[in-house]
């Protein structure tokens, strides 16, 4: 939470700072309104987030001096209304053995990292988890697996670079269903020659796992770079057409980041958030706890 906070508190700090400057011994009219209202648009939250928020902060207190303080409690328990049905871990009760997660994303988002921290936390509640290169398209793709395989001792199924991914994909099914394991994680590619190519490729994987087993993927997760602001919302929305996607981790929460994104995408897919990454190292995953977050927001 502190890694967190600290994160945000580098991108959400203009938005504290203006806060302040907006509500500084002023009293609340329609300037002190708007100003606020373009903070928190700025802050990537949303057009209706932001008007949700300012229409609370009116709320009985038009020609009252506000206080900044009370501005940023609204400021988080608006935010925390967005978040909090989100609010949700990946569900591995057993009920599909091997449980499989297939996991989508954009290069660089922190997909290939973000297998690796997940797959420790996997580890260490006691599962076994097989994990697939299927990133097939770049050798550091493949490479970067079997080294977080190595480190946190899960068998990884891999082939060389340009081998097909979907045929990669039923492998490590096939693998984790001969060695009893729990879960077993897919990597994908997130850039072919161009998006249309990708996506159907990501169609074929989806149509080839279910060959293995038809219930599957159990999980598709869609990885977002944090610091990718808009463009985090178009990603859940191709991804979610190509492969229906069934949850979110958004990575990269300790840099530059722009978190206010995360909360435009939940009041809009209003799809699960399962973690978020707060740094490159294998301990840099943490459960999304809305409430943690919001508070981060607000600054
Ligand atoms: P992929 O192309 O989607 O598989 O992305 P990678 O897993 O290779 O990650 C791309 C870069 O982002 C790497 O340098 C990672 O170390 C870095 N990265 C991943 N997650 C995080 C995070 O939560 N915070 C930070 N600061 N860096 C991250």
């Amino acid at each position: 939470f502190k890694r967190l906070k600290e994160g945000l508190s580098r991108s959400t700090s203009s938005m504290t700072t203006g806060i302040a400057s907006v509500f500084t011994k002023r009293k609340l009219d329609g300037a002190t309104v708007d100003e606020l209202e373009d903070l928190l648009i700025q802050a990537d939250l949303g057009i209706e987030t932001a008007t949700a928020i300012t229409d609370a902060v009116s709320d009985g207190r038009y020609d009252k001096e506000v206080d900044e303080a009370e501005v940023r409690s609204i400021v988080a328990s608006e935010v925390a209304k967005v978040l909090e049905p989100v609010e949700q871990p990946i569900l591995l009760d057993g009920t599909h053995k091997p449980h499989v997660i297939l996991v989508v994303g954009v290069n660089g988002t922190g997909k290939t990292t973000t297998i690796g921290k997940l797959a420790k936390h996997i580890t260490q509640a006691g599962k076994s988890v097989v994990l697939g290169a299927g990133d097939t398209f770049r050798a550091a793709a493949i490479d970067q697996l079997k080294i977080w395989g190595e480190r946190i001792g899960a068998p990884v199924v891999a082939r060389d670079v340009g081998a097909d991914s979907a045929g990669l994909a039923f492998d490590a099914i096939a693998r984790a269903q001969e060695t009893n394991a729990d879960v077993v994680m897919i990597d994908t590619a997130g850039r072919l020659h161009n998006k249309a190519e990708l996506m159907s490729e990501l169609e074929k994987v989806v149509r080839v796992i279910k060959k293995r087993d038809e219930t599957a993927p159990h999980t598709v997760l869609l990885v977002l770079d944090a610091t990718t602001g808009q463009n985090a919302v178009n990603q859940v929305d191709v991804f979610t057409r190509a492969v229906g996607v069934t949850g979110l981790i958004m990575t990269k929460l300790d840099g530059t980041a722009r978190g206010g994104i995360l909360v435009a995408i939940a009041k809009k897919a209003g799809l699960p958030v399962h973690a978020i990454g707060v740094g490159e190292g294998e301990d840099d995953l943490q459960p999304f706890v809305a409430r943690n977050f919001a508070n981060a927001i607000a600054g």
